[in-house]
């Protein structure tokens, strides 16, 4: 399907659902229902729903399949197919997703979806005001790479959740068991993105895509991209994946090297730690974290707040100790899937708690400030 008709088809299914009960009919009259519950609507939102709490991935998956099944069908075929018991001949479709589609084209908001709605909850408790002060996202993967979704429902979720930009950052090249994209396919993914923007036409104050990359940082203290390519991007975030348990004196070179690459403009997940989920936990990388602090204060390069629950990282006490450093801050998602661009306010409830000033973190500036910083004079194109 081109970007296109995913973008026609999708955009529809952001008008609010259509299920208003409709004028009184009189009595005694046979009543033929024409509400209609967009279906890819109540599909997509179940699996919103559930990627926020972080379910498990392998069942969101069921409804993402049967919301990209049902994107492209004419929804009198849906309705047909709901009547005549044939939804399930439609691939993606299983018995729990073809109930809730039927559901919906019966004029019912599905039962599980209200269930959802209904315990659905803030995922925590502060960080309000800095949340709202969020314009957008440095950090996010699509299934280029080791993301679950395509980068254009990514895009159509950050752009609901009133995001006024989100950056595209996919793995590179020698993180292998994320998919890495090589040149070639980053210079594919740079095309999409331009037609998704093209697209949206969203003109200067609208909704965009921007082109970026999550840089893996290699042992030397390179980045995994050429510069070149680095240079055609709006926004780099520099992170380390690899020998996380390197020494503190490497690792801290390598770090400040990365750090001073004149294209990194974020440090991503700066200690590595895991502190809980079912990668387990992971103790944080160790490395003289006031020099390369000192060095992101000197270089412009924002400290990432990575809003990943299993992730919180930095700590607390580092998080002071950049702010003692004078550091820039970005609060990043790190989505991995559309619902997980919720995650921000796991950041901005740190970011507020811990008194980051609002004006030192880059995610709150508008976005031509932020390009200005990130890309001066604009990336190459
Ligand atoms: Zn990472
Ligand atoms: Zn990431």
């Amino acid at each position: 399907m081109t970007v296109h008709t995913v973008w026609t088809k999708i955009s529809r299914t952001t008008e609010p659902a259509r299920s208003a009960p409709g004028p009184a009919r009189p009595e005694g009259v046979a009543q033929v229902s024409t509400a209609y519950v967009d279906p890819v609507h109540a599909l997509r939102r179940i699996a919103f729903l559930l990627e926020r709490q972080l379910a498990d991935s392998y069942r969101i998956k069921a409804y993402r399949n049967a919301a990209a099944t049902l994107l492209p069908i004419d929804p009198a075929e849906v309705r047909r197919r709901a009547t005549d018991g044939t939804l399930r001949d439609l691939p993606g479709i299983g018995a729990k997703t073809a109930a809730i589609v039927a559901e919906c084209v019966a004029g019912e908001q599905p039962a599980y979806l209200l269930e959802l709605e209904g315990s659905a909850r803030p995922l925590v408790e502060g960080g309000e005001e800095y949340r709202a002060r969020l314009r957008g996202d440095l950090h996010s993967h699509s299934d280029w790479s080791d993301g679950g979704s395509p980068l254009e429902e990514m895009a159509m979720t950050a752009l609901e959740l009133g995001h006024e930009y989100l950056v595209l950052t996919d793995h590179s090249p020698r993180l292998r068991v994320a998919n890495g994209l090589s040149s070639a396919r980053l210079v594919r993914q740079l095309e999409v993105v331009d037609a998704v923007n093209e697209h949206l036409g969203g003109g200067a104050d609208g909704f965009r895509l921007l082109k970026g990359i999550e840089v893996d940082i290699l042992e030397d203290g390179g980045l995994d991209q050429t510069d070149s390519m680095l240079a055609r991007l709006d926004v780099v975030v520099a992170s380390v994946h690899s020998k996380l348990a390197m020494d503190p004196g490497p690792m801290t070179r390598r770090m400040l090297a990365a750090v001073r690459h004149p294209r990194s403009n974020v440090l991503g997940h700066c200690t590595g730690r895991l502190v809980k989920g079912s990668r387990g936990i992971r103790k944080q990388s160790r490395f003289d974290a006031e020099r390369v602090f000192a060095a992101c204060a000197e270089e412009g390069v924002a400290v990432e707040i990575n809003s990943r629950p299993e992730r919180c990282d930095p700590p607390d006490d580092l998080v002071q100790l950049a702010l003692d450093a004078g550091c820039l801050f970005s609060i990043d998602s790190d989505a991995h899937a559309p619902g997980q661009l919720d995650f921000l306010q796991y950041g901005a409830e740190r970011a507020q708690r811990l008194g980051v000033p609002l004006d030192r973190i880059v995610t709150t500036w508008p976005r031509e400030r932020l390009l200005e910083w990130a890309s001066p004079g604009g990336a190459g194109g």
